[in-house]
């Protein structure tokens, strides 16, 4: 009996971190949907073609879902045929004390070069639109 529960507890908690991570990109890919259709008014295109985005890799967005996500949010308008390039950019980082920048390996925050746990996320946090094609 004991057994059970336990094993309905981790499914539940497994449900409730899907639907957690779903809610982000779904927040995510909103505000792109509204930066793209104000783009396209303010330039008066009468459809959008491509949507380029670039995410750190700290920024934790799952392209299949977040691409699902965006097309919810853009049916219906002229950017719903829209194709989206999603660009993943890896972490870097800088030593704080020896100013060595360099991609860490896994999830080992430490200097390669001195040890140091004091280092600077310089690369992985950003979330940007490249470009929006359009017609
Ligand atoms: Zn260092």
């Amino acid at each position: 009996m004991e057994r059970e529960s336990s094993i309905f507890t981790r499914a539940f908690n497994f449900r409730v971190s899907v639907k957690q991570i779903i809610m982000h990109e779904l927040k995510v890919a909103r505000d792109l949907a509204v930066i793209v259709l104000e783009v396209a008014s303010r330039e008066k295109l009468s459809s959008v073609t491509a949507v380029n985005i670039t995410f750190g890799k700290m920024i934790q967005i799952v392209p299949d879902i977040f691409d699902f996500a965006f097309r919810e949010c853009i049916r219906g308008t002229l950017a719903a045929d829209a194709s989206l390039n999603i660009e993943v950019l890896s972490v870097k980082t800088k030593c704080l004390e020896c100013l060595e920048e360099f991609v860490p390996e896994g999830f080992c925050f430490r200097c390669m070069k001195c040890g140091s746990e004091n280092l600077e996320i310089i690369q992985g946090k950003e979330i940007f639109v490249k470009s929006i094609e359009g017609e």
